[in-house]
């Protein structure tokens, strides 16, 4: 059984089979964050494709193009990453700026 995860920053739309860290069908794998995870199709043996995830100040979905979030410790997407930019470290910093620069 699949469900749909749509990113709410650019139109990245696929079904996935499971949300969280630990995807059953991928034994002894422990995410860093809650994912969206999809079955790899090609894989017999238990391969996963990470599709997206949640920001987690806003909790938007967002697909893991760089074009629409960063992981840093967590799960943000470019807009709250921009909107606090100064939280982060000097070199994320640079990397907001530079994403965001891009997509203007
Ligand atoms: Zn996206
Ligand atoms: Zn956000």
């Amino acid at each position: 059984m699949s469900k749909r995860f749509t990113c709410t920053s650019c139109d990245f739309v696929v079904d996935y089979h499971f949300k969280g860290r630990q995807p059953p069908f991928a034994k002894c794998i422990m995410l860093l964050e809650d994912c969206y995870i999809m079955k790899d199709p090609f894989s017999t043996s238990g391969g996963f494709v990470t599709v997206g995830g949640s920001c987690s100040l806003c909790s938007k979905d967002v697909c893991l193009s760089a074009d629409c979030s960063l992981f840093y410790t967590q799960r943000f997407c470019l807009t709250c990453a921009h909107r606090n930019q100064q939280e982060f470290p000097k070199q994320i910093q640079e990397e907001i700026l530079h994403r965001a620069k891009l997509r203007d």
